[in-house]
């Protein structure tokens, strides 16, 4: 296990203050900000009279006083240099990759990765001329026969959504260094219990729509990275966040500032009742996949990556072979047995579950998923941290027997 300590270094150097010394941050929602000097603009606009150096702020597309205290915060959860918020997961990942990739280059892309970021690799990149080859990211052969000399981008999910294939990160970062290319690293299933940074990857993208707020009422994404390459992303020129404009809302940036300090707090529970659900449902001889099942063949992996002390996350499957199974037994877990909610997203924290091939990896074609070990019957599931256990692996119990698995 990593000793990386993210939760010490959320608080090592400061808690920011609110105006006024609240212990909450101020919102600050201005899309402008007054130059007090006219004839300091001009430095201002070209960054170099930034609010650190003596100068102020400008304009909140390009930084924004609530929505850097997230960034600092998140860059110092996860050990980086900088980070950049996003209006979304998606916009994270696109601009990481426009930002790395220019006409002419080549990606190699797990195979397992969320339905969104597949399509945007198969179909969208495509028609920019960039081009994508999908590997089983856990046969270290198979990556390192995708490398070209035009590959510039390694990207992988921690743990793939949705089989929970664990990334070797170390191993990975190792690879891409020796062919010139990066490591992208979308941790959305793992925030705090992994940290990416630490492990060898040169930029960890994350949708803070899941874990990282935890109440599903909001969309954000974020990318954590060396400090050069935010203000690549940044740049007035080229920065792909600064031109594409995926501008994080301040209120937005609040709320999860104010949930980011019990992340690790719910990310150990998320942990703790998916590991007690999973066993229970091994136990039966249910087909479940989780990462902290002594069974799991990327068990001993998975330990070695993930921060002492965290769990191993809150997400798990369970094969019901067809999805008119997994249908049955959704139906009955949330209308019979109030178990969860039938809903795609995750990271909430009541359980959510869905059936991967027909909602999240629908964008991947069936003969993909075939290839990747997605079963039409795959039921994912967001464990929740609510109600008492003992009753949520009744629920559980009792809607697996009467399906029949
Ligand atoms: N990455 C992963 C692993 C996801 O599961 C998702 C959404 O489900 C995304 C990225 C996209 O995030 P967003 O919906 O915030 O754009």
């Amino acid at each position: 296990m990593q000793s990386f300590n993210p939760e010490q270094m959320m608080v090592k150097d400061r808690r920011e203050f609110g105006e006024h010394g609240g212990v909450a941050p101020s919102i600050s929602r201005s899309s402008t900000f007054t130059v007090m000097e006219s004839g300091t603009m001009p430095e201002i606009f070209q960054g170099a009279l930034s609010p650190e150096q003596g100068g102020c702020f400008l304009y909140s597309r390009h930084f924004n006083p609530t929505v850097d205290v997230l960034s600092r915060y998140l860059a110092a959860m996860e050990g980086t240099e900088s980070a950049v918020c996003t209006a979304s997961g998606m916009s994270a990942i696109s601009c990481t990759l426009l930002q790395l990739c220019h006409s002419g280059d080549h990606i190699i892309a797990s195979d397992t990765i969320y339905g969104g970021s597949h399509a945007l690799f198969a179909d969208l990149l495509p028609e920019m001329n960039i081009h994508a080859t999908f590997v089983d990211i856990t046969d270290a052969v198979a990556v390192e026969a995708a490398f070209t000399e035009k590959t510039r981008v390694v990207y992988t999910e921690t743990f793939g959504n949705p089989t929970l294939k664990v990334a070797d990160i170390p191993a990975l970062a190792a690879l891409a260094q020796r062919h010139r290319a990066s490591l992208v690293v979308d941790n959305t299933f793992s925030p705090v219990m992994i940290s990416p940074a630490k492990l060898g990857a040169d930029v960890v993208v994350y949708s803070m729509t899941k874990f990282i707020n935890g109440a599903s009422d909001l969309i954000a994404g974020a990318v954590c990275a060396s400090r050069d390459f935010v203000l690549k992303l940044m740049d007035l020129h080229t920065g792909r966040v600064m031109l594409l404009g995926p501008t994080v809302d301040p209120r937005v940036a609040f709320d999860i500032i104010q949930r980011l300090p019990h992340l690790p707090i719910r990310m150990r529970e998320h942990g703790r009742r998916a590991l007690v659900i999973a066993e229970q449902l091994d136990r039966m001889g249910a087909a479940v996949t989780y990462p902290g099942l002594a069974s799991y063949p990327q068990h001993v992996l998975a330990k070695q990556l993930i921060n002492a002390g965290y769990g191993f996350g809150g997400m798990l499957t369970l094969d019901c072979a067809t999805r008119d199974l997994a249908e049955r037994l959704m139906d009955i877990l949330q209308n019979e047995e109030n178990f969860g909610y039938i809903a795609v997203s995750l990271g909430y924290f009541d359980t959510l579950m869905s059936c991967s091939s027909t909602s999240t990896s629908s964008e991947i074609s069936e003969s993909e998923q075939v290839q990747m070990g997605l079963s039409p019957g795959l039921l994912r599931l967001s464990v929740g941290i609510t109600g008492s256990l003992d009753e949520r692996v009744d629920q559980i119990v009792r809607a697996v027997n009467k399906v029949g698995l």
